[in-house]
C-alpha cells in the first residue's frame, strides 16, 4: 500500500516538486518499504524520534525536522539534518548556527510563517522576520543558509481559505527573496500536507510534506 500510494501522489506532482515523505509515529518498516521505491526525503518532528531512525536507517536518507524545534536539542540532529522547516526565532537560529559549526557543516533552513487562523500553530509574521534577517546578528551567521518559507494552512474544508494562505505564504516567499535573498538557493516553498497539497502546489508549493495519505492514519495525535 506504501509503495502504491507514493506512485500515486508522484503521479499528481510537478517534476520540480519534492515529495517529502511524513514519516513521524511510524516504523523503520515503512520507511524502508518507502526507500525501496527511491524515496530519500522523510520528515519527522521529534529530535529524538528522528536521531534512532537516523542510527538505523540507510545513510543516504535525508532527515528534514518538520516540528517545533527547542534550542537545548539542536546538538543532537546537527551533524546530519538535511534541511530545518521550522525555524521561528532568531536566538534558534543562532543556536542552529553554532552546533553546525562544531561539525564544520551549514545546515539548511526554512523559516516557518504563521499564516493559518489557528492561534496554536507555530511560526513568524512577516515583520518578525525582516527584523530578524534585517539584523547584524542574523548577518554574522556563516554557518546555517536560509532555503526558503515553510507554513501550515488552517484545518478547513473551506478551500478558498486555504489558498488564500498559500497565496500570502507566496508573496511572503517573494517579499523575502527580493529584499534579502536575491540568490538561487533561496527557492524552497515548504506547503502542503495531504489534504490540501494539491492546492498547495497550484500555489507555487516546491515541497509538499505528506503522512496520512502515504503511510495511513497515525495512531496517536502528534
Ligand atoms: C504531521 C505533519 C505533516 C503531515 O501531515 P499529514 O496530514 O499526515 O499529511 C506535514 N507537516 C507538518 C509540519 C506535520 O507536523
Amino acid at each position: 500500500m506504501i509503495q502504491e500510494n507514493i506512485h500515486k501522489i508522484q503521479q499528481t506532482l510537478p517534476a520540480n516538486v519534492l515529495l517529502l515523505a511524513v514519516s513521524k509515529t511510524k516504523p523503520e518498516s515503512d520507511i524502508m518499504q518507502a526507500y525501496e521505491i527511491g524515496c530519500r526525503d522523510f520528515g519527522e518532528n521529534k529530535v529524538q524520534e528522528m536521531v534512532g531512525k537516523y542510527e538505523h536507517l540507510p545513510k543516504d536518507i535525508r532527515w528534514h525536522l518538520i516540528g517545533h524545534l527547542q534550542t537545548n536539542k539542536v546538538k543532537y540532529i546537527a551533524s546530519f539534518v538535511s534541511l530545518i522547516h521550522s525555524v521561528d526565532s532568531l536566538n534558534l537560529l543562532e543556536t542552529i548556527d553554532k552546533e553546525a559549526k562544531k561539525h564544520n557543516r551549514v545546515i539548511p533552513c526554512l523559516l516557518q510563517f504563521h499564516i493559518a487562523t489557528e492561534e496554536t500553530k507555530f511560526g513568524l509574521s512577516l515583520d518578525e522576520a525582516e527584523t530578524i534577517v534585517a539584523s547584524p546578528e542574523f548577518k554574522n551567521l556563516k554557518n546555517i543558509e536560509i532555503r526558503g518559507v515553510m507554513g501550515m494552512a488552517s484545518f478547513t474544508d473551506n478551500t478558498e481559505q486555504v489558498r488564500k494562505e498559500f497565496q500570502h505564504l507566496k508573496s511572503i516567499f517573494d517579499t523575502l527573496r527580493t529584499k534579502y535573498f536575491p540568490v538561487d538557493s533561496f527557492k524552497e516553498i515548504s506547503m502542503g500536507m495531504s489534504e490540501d497539497y494539491q492546492i498547495a502546489v497550484e500555489e507555487g508549493s516546491t515541497i509538499v510534506r505528506i503522512g496520512s495519505s502515504i503511510f495511513g492514519a497515525r495512531q496517536y495525535a502528534v
